[in-house]
């Protein structure tokens, strides 16, 4: 039996928060810099759209300049295909995806794995490993970690066919190499029973790489573009918290919220909410 841990206390600074580009997809890389400097963030995880015609060494002088912590680069993965060729893409992106980080300055890079309509997902996870063995030579040589993201189940016809933490933290053991971790997004398995024991586990063999949060809302209206600000829906944010932290985890904590509706609205506001909601429900 697992002891039950407390919940977290509410965090009272947010020395470490960090916010994901994606989260203010309206703001260019260089207006969320300066906004989430000026708001007091910590941190930023950079999506790779925000870095689009730019180049990634100025860029993480930018960031850093800023006073921004740069966590991670958002994202690589979607290792599934369907011939010779769409393998070759899709390792060929992933090293691309490393360069860039390893250019940035970002220690880790996130992986959404992939999945296929019509492909096994037996047949697409074997894909998958093969594809992030593939990868670790250039992780390794960049000094760039790998984190492999379990996404909810409602993906595993398209976007990805690890979709337990469970399934994850198999994946990353069989994987057996220091570079290559998780990361935690409550979006994705806060349903799941086998959820303390598994953030347990990872966390205390030390491929606990990322922890993200936002909220369920109820009702959902788009299974992809309406999360939710913490507190704004069902998940119990700072239980879940509680259990990471209690492995050891004292890494960023990543608001990441893709939402058409906080997108359609005004970015300032909306990172003023961003860093209340941390303070009120994280
Ligand atoms: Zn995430």
């Amino acid at each position: 039996m697992t002891p039950v841990i407390a919940r977290a206390a509410a965090l009272t600074s947010l020395e470490r928060l960090c916010v994901h580009t994606i989260t203010t997809k309206p703001w260019s890389i260089e207006q969320a810099a300066e906004a989430y400097a000026r708001a007091g963030v910590a941190g930023i995880t950079v999506w790779r759209e925000a870095l689009a015609d730019r180049d990634e060494v100025q860029m993480g002088e930018l960031l850093r300049s800023h006073g921004l912590s740069i966590v991670s680069l958002c994202r690589g993965g979607f290792f599934t295909y369907r011939d010779e060729a769409g393998r070759r893409s899709a390792l060929s992106d992933n090293r691309r995806a490393l360069d860039q980080a390893a250019a940035l300055g970002a220690p880790l890079v996130v992986l959404v794995c992939g999945a296929l309509p019509g492909q096994s997902l037996a047949a697409s996870r074997a894909q998958i490993r093969a594809g992030i063995e593939a990868l670790l030579p250039h992780a390794e040589a960049h000094r760039v970690r790998l984190a492999i993201e379990p996404l909810h189940p409602m993906y595993a016809d398209s976007r990805s066919a690890i979709n337990t933490l469970a399934q994850a933290n198999d994946l990353a053991e069989a994987i057996g190499s220091d570079w290559v971790g998780v990361a935690i997004d409550v979006y994705h398995v806060w349903w799941d029973p086998a959820l303390q024991s598994e953030i347990e586990r990872c966390g205390k063999s030390g491929k606990l790489f990322a922890f993200h949060v936002c909220d369920w809302k109820t009702p959902t209206k788009d299974l992809l573009l309406d999360r939710g600000l913490p507190g704004e829906g069902c998940i119990d944010i700072r239980q879940i918290r509680a259990w990471v932290e209690a492995t050891g985890f004292r890494g960023p904590i990543e608001v990441e919220i893709f939402s058409e509706a906080y997108w359609a609205g005004d970015q300032a506001e909306l990172l003023e909410r961003v860093t209340q909601s941390y303070l009120s429900h994280v």
